[in-house]
Parts: C-alpha cells; sequence; structure tokens
C-alpha cells in the first residue's frame, strides 16, 4: 500500500538542504509526498532551534500537526533538525505526540524512522553531529533557476552568543569533487544561479585541505556550463585574504553581492561575545571591498542589546551605519541562549533590546531606499522567475536580491521563466523596482 508524507521545513536554507535531502530519500523509498499534513499517514517536521523565536514557532507547528493526530486525521509525527538535537533529552518527555526524533547527524535515517512509525514502533537516532558530512541527494525545491549550494556544516567560531556549533557541530567542509558534481547536476537540471551557504564559507577547505579554498572553490563552480550567478552567503569578516578579494572582484560570475554578519561594531562587545578582530578591522574590509569591487552591495547581520552594549556602544553602531551605509541589514534583538557563555551574561531587558532594533531599522530604511531607487534610469539584467497574476507584471530578481530575503524586480515583458531580461528601471517603492524589458 502506498503511504504519504508531508514536510514542513521551517528554519533557514541550510535545513531547507537537509529537508530536500529527505524527500529524495522518502520519494526513493516509495512515499508519496502530499501538499498537507491533514491526511496524511506520516507528517515530517524539520525544526530550527537557533532563537527563542524559532523555538517558538518549531513547538506551535508539532502543537498544531498534534491536533490533526488526536482527530485521526494524521498517522504520525517525525520532528528533525536542530530543536530535535538540541533537546534530544526531553523532547519526546515534553511532547508526547512526537513518535521519532532524528538529530542533525541522521537524516539519512529518516526512511528507517518512517518505516518504523507505520509498524507503531519507537525510533529515535541521534548519530555524530561533528562525523564528516552525509552525502546525500536532494530533490531542489527552490527555483527552478537557482538552488542553494551547501558547502560545509557546523560551525568551529564559537561566538559566545550563538548555540549553533552546539547544535550542529564542529566545521565540516565537503569534498571539492562533491560539491563541483552536485553543481554540475544542478546545471544540467537548469538551475542558474548557485547560493553558497554554510554557517561561515570563508573557513572551506580548512579542515579537509589546510587551507581556505573557497577562492578556488568559485573558479571552479564559474566554470560549469549553465552557471551564470554565483551568490555567496555568510562570510566570517576576518576571513578574507587577497585571493578571495580578486576572485570576487574579477570573476564575473560571482554576484557583486556579500553577506557578512558582523554582529556589532564596539570593540568591547566584539571580544565578549568571541568575535575575532576589531571594529576598525571591520571598516577597513568594508573600504577594501567597495574600493576593489565597484557595485558591490553588502548584506549584514547584527544582534542590538548584546551583553555590553550600553547606550554608548548603541550609539556606536548606529553612526557606524550611517557611514557605512551597507545596504541590506537584518536586525536581531539579542535573546540569551540557553547553555551559551553569553547566556549568563548581563544584558539590556529584551523590551530595550527590540526597541534598539526597531531603531537600526529606522536608521536603515532611508540608506535601503537610496539604494534601491539608485537603480531607476539603469538597464541592469534580472533573473526572470515568475509572473504576478494581478499586475500582469513578470518578477525576477537583480544581482541586488537574494532569494527570500531581499526584494525583487517586477517588470513588463516577454521573458520566459528562468531567462535573464535586460531590464530598465523606471520606480522603486518599499524595496521592489519597477521596469520594463529593454529589448522587448
Ligand atoms: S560564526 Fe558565530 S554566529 Fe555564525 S554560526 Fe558560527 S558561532 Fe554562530
Amino acid at each position: 500500500m502506498e503511504h504519504t508524507f508531508a514536510l514542513i521545513s521551517l528554519g533557514c536554507a541550510k535545513n531547507l538542504v537537509n529537508s530536500e535531502q529527505m524527500l529524495y530519500l522518502m520519494t526513493e523509498a516509495g512515499f508519496t509526498l502530499v501538499p498537507d499534513p491533514d491526511g496524511a499517514d506520516i507528517a515530517i517536521i524539520n525544526t530550527c532551534g537557533f532563537i527563542d523565536s524559532a523555538k517558538t514557532e518549531a513547538i506551535d507547528t508539532i502543537l498544531e500537526t498534534a491536533e490533526l493526530k488526536k482527530s485521526g486525521s494524521l498517522g504520525a509525527i517525525i520532528v528533525t533538525g536542530c530543536l530535535a538535537e538540541r533537546y534530544k533529552d526531553s523532547i519526546q518527555r515534553e511532547l508526547p505526540e512526537i513518535d521519532a526524533v532524528l538529530g542533525v547527524g541522521s537524516y539519512a535515517d529518516i526512511v528507517s524512522a518512517a518505516k518504523a512509525v507505520l509498524e507503531k514502533r519507537a525510533f529515535r537516532a541521534f548519530a555524530d553531529n561533528s562525523a564528516a558530512v552525509d552525502e546525500i541527494p536532494r530533490v531542489v525545491s527552490t527555483g527552478p533557476s537557482w538552488a542553494y549550494l551547501r558547502i560545509a556544516e557546523g560551525c568551529n567560531n564559537f561566538c559566545a552568543f550563538c548555540a549553533i556549533p552546539y547544535i550542529r557541530g564542529r566545521y565540516r567542509s565537503r569534498k571539492m569533487e562533491n560539491i563541483l558534481e552536485e553543481a554540475e547536476d544542478l546545471a544540467e537540471h537548469g538551475v542558474k544561479e548557485l547560493i553558497v551557504i554554510a554557517q561561515d564559507i570563508t573557513r572551506y577547505g580548512t579542515d579537509l585541505y589546510g587551507h581556505r579554498c573557497l577562492a578556488e572553490l568559485c573558479r571552479k563552480l564559474s566554470e560549469i556550463d549553465g552557471i551564470v550567478w554565483i551568490r555567496l552567503h555568510y562570510l566570517y569578516p576576518d576571513q578574507f585574504d587577497d585571493e578571495l578579494i580578486d576572485e570576487i572582484a574579477d570573476n564575473p560570475k560571482i554576484v557583486k553581492y556579500l553577506d557578512i554578519p558582523i554582529q556589532h561594531i564596539n570593540n568591547g562587545i566584539l571580544k565578549k561575545m568571541n568575535r575575532r578582530g576589531t571594529g576598525d578591522d571591520i571598516r577597513a574590509l568594508f573600504s577594501r571591498l567597495r574600493e576593489k569591487i565597484p557595485g558591490l552591495v553588502l548584506r549584514t547581520s547584527l544582534i542590538s542589546g548584546l551583553p555590553g552594549e550600553g547606550e554608548k556602544e548603541f550609539e556606536e553602531l548606529c553612526e557606524f551605519l550611517k557611514e557605512a551605509k551597507i545596504e541590506r541589514a537584518g536586525v536581531f534583538p539579542f535573546s540569551p541562549e540557553e547553555g551559551t557563555p553569553a547566556e549568563k551574561m548581563e544584558h539590556v531587558p529584551f523590551e530595550e533590546a527590540q526597541r534598539r532594533a526597531e531603531l537600526i531599522m529606522e536608521l536603515q530604511a532611508p540608506i535601503m531606499d537610496d539604494f534601491t531607487r539608485s537603480f531607476i534610469g539603469r538597464t541592469i539584467p534580472v533573473l526572470c522567475e515568475t509572473k504576478d497574476e494581478e499586475s500582469g507584471l513578470l518578477v525576477g530578481r537583480s544581482y541586488a536580491d537574494s532569494p527570500d530575503i531581499d526584494g525583487c524586480v517586477m517588470f513588463e515583458g516577454t521573458c520566459p521563466f528562468g531567462e535573464f531580461a535586460e531590464v530598465l528601471i523606471d520606480d522603486a517603492e518599499d524595496g521592489v523596482l519597477y521596469g520594463r524589458e529593454a529589448n522587448a
């Protein structure tokens, strides 16, 4: 008899890649994917457990799904991912509706878990979260013209506020030949944009090859026919070397958009948070990147209300943002994560951290608006992805827009989905550019 499963993927792009791997394994084993857990034999919930809000979302999703199980319209629940890993000792005690749990080193066991829950057998698997990365094929759920390409797992940086190294284990690079093979396969299936991800991509290769290999990897990825854009997410600021900067500057396939989470700019806070480098190092890096890479779009993430952040330190951060004019920025209020060194450090109340986060976003809004408006009158390449039925306009992204986090370009034209169009921009509003295909 054919069994069905629904898959709910929460959290970040790295988690989504694990969901895509489970999708592959389950469908290969003969299970049928359905869009809704209501009526399915199994619901797989791939959770995030990074910060409080993510944990709340994961628990709410499990509880909602448990209601379906209680009413008889869902057979069983399997919970995987970061929340499962982080609370492996207590998760089933706290949420007894869960039938099976897999940690972040055990995605390959999903089919065994599914078979077990169908037979009403308990199943738990928590393999070593610092073992070599499992090379599991996947069904790409993004795109069709773009896909994430995960190049490493885990993190060795141990920033004082972050639970990731405890959840996702030590930094492990994937072998370069495996990454290239996957990228070639993606290109053969029509992917034009690769979004290179890991907790920290700048460290790529150090564990496997004894030196940083991101520049070499990018060079080899750019030799793949069909790949037009390579986008780099999560570069650690102190790991840039000349080879990498030159590669980014000179390789036309690497989009001039870099996501470099800095978290803060104050020296005392950076030190306390176990971040390497000083505020001046970050200032110098940004100036150097802007000088070497014309048109560069910088994205960063920040944390407001970190331990050690008083009014003076917050003011320093605001002054830096006014000067640096970072085109894309996200900010989280500090959340003291269990088991991290920062949990025990003194800090402002959450409401104050939130207020500061809002002030940062207010400060950033005109900077981001000015940047968006700077495209008016220019003709830029846009990767066309879909059509907005209401307006009838095509929707795509420029190099300045990473999927799911940035804006988009809406334009008149005839460009097929998955192809590039040259678009003349004539308006901008709320992070969205409007224009028309130049040669339509
Ligand atoms: S670099 Fe720091 S913030 Fe980023 S995942 Fe690693 S420990 Fe966490």
